[in-house]
């Protein structure tokens, strides 16, 4: 497993936990989500109702789980939490809504990964806070109207295309995370080394910040190898020098490129002369899989401008050539 990859992967859940923000004011960055949900939160607390139903989606480890736990916190109610692929049968759903209490919040992560049956449950569920469920089978069966107390569903997806459009149309609350920032990532990294009880330099939270690509779990995950590189090697501080070099003994370079990255990159120059190549011929140089390098490695390399994708297959980019220390080749105006 990589220690740049977004998914979720923990060596350490208490710690994990310990620092996993639980108050809208502890929930760093994402200004605009934050300021809009603290109105919406505020507004359902005075009317002493359910917050309208939320979906937040944005790629891996940006927050999603998090940010339900805190909406929850904030309104003062339980949150039961599962997942689309968990919910299997109709009835795996109907039983999480009938146990729900008056406000509460039921996450539902991947929710684009719900089956249509389980979907059809949901609807009535979050418009009228009803569900029909079927007693008996066969000639007997018949179905029964249950009432439920109203809640709260908040829905996460990486991918808010994947959703069918009934579904998306029922959620009155929609929200976009973003990618961080270095400074929102490096003040992520000075809080958690806080609640660490490590020391922890501005210069040093910065250098692990810029390596993070962008997300809150790659910066917590490269801080505890950070972290015990500093106590074994660094006297318990986390300096700039500290954090560079355990980063160095990862692998994890300026750009917070790790070697798969790296190795797609020089295949594209070194044996595509920087491409455009298709991404089976890239997947099957790399031995690797390509759903992975399509879902997991590209889309950071894109959208940090070191690789494009063409109608022809990928190319890289001038930066791209430049980051293996490489001359770009002289392109053809198109
Ligand atoms: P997602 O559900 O989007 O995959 P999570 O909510 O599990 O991501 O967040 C991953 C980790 O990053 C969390 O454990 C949390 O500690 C940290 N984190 C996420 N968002 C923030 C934030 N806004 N401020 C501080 N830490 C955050």
């Amino acid at each position: 497993s990589r220690i740049v990859t977004a998914g979720a992967q923990y060596d350490d859940e208490a710690l994990e936990a310990s620092i996993r923000p639980q108050r809208l004011d502890e929930y760093l960055g994402q200004a605009a989500v934050r300021e809009q949900m603290s109105i919406y939160i505020e507004a359902a607390r005075r009317r002493q109702g359910a917050l309208d139903h939320v979906l937040i989606f944005g790629p891996p480890g940006l927050g999603k789980t998090t940010l339900s736990q805190v909406i929850a916190n904030e309104l003062g109610v339980k949150l039961r939490t599962t997942s689309g692929p968990v919910l299997e049968r109709a009835g795996d759903l109907a039983a999480l809504l009938t146990n729900l209490e008056a406000n509460d919040v039921l996450f539902v992560d991947e929710i684009h990964r719900l089956s249509p049956v389980v979907e059809e449950v949901l609807y009535p569920a979050m418009e009228d806070f009803q569900i029909d469920i079927m007693i008996g089978e066969g000639p007997a069966a018949r179905s029964i109207k249950l009432d439920l107390p109203p809640f709260t569903l908040i829905g996460a997806t990486t991918r808010a295309g994947l959703l069918t459009a009934p579904l998306r149309d029922r959620f009155g609350i929609v929200q976009r995370l973003e990618f961080y920032n270095v400074d929102e990532l490096a003040a992520i990294v000075r809080r958690a080394a806080r609640i660490m009880g490590i020391a922890c330099d501005p210069e040093g939270a910065m250098e692990i910040a810029r390596r993070s690509r962008g997300t809150p779990r790659i910066a917590n995950r490269l801080l505890r190898r950070v972290r015990d590189y500093a106590e074994v090697r660094a006297e318990g501080r986390i300096t700039r020098a500290a954090a560079e070099a355990a980063m160095g003994l990862l692998k994890v370079d300026a750009e917070g490129f790790d070697e798969l990255d790296r190795r797609l990159l020089g295949v594209i120059i070194e044996h595509f002369d920087g491409g455009p190549v298709g991404v089976e011929s890239l997947a099957a140089a790399l031995s690797e899989d390509r759903g992975t390098l399509e879902d997991v490695v590209e889309p950071y390399l894109i959208q940090q401008g070191f690789l494009v994708r063409t109608a022809r297959g990928r190319m890289a980019t001038s930066r791209g050539w430049r980051h293996l220390g490489l001359t770009p080749p002289p392109r053809p105006m198109d």
